[in-house]
């Protein structure tokens, strides 16, 4: 089994696994979490951050 990591930017995420488990949610809040059922791992990322050069 390959643990994948799911980047997102939502604080709250759903994980079914495509339907494989009953939906659970997941807390981002302190960065990343990941999910019981299928082990997928979760990590937050700021939105506003993305793909943007740093402003000297
Ligand atoms: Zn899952």
């Amino acid at each position: 089994m390959s643990s994948e990591t799911v980047k997102t930017t939502e604080v709250i995420i759903s994980c079914s696994d495509n339907g494989q488990h009953p939906l659970v949610y997941i807390n981002l809040k302190s960065g990343k979490g990941s999910c019981h059922y299928c082990g997928r791992k979760f990590v937050r990322v700021e939105a506003d951050k993305e793909a943007k050069p740093k402003a000297a």
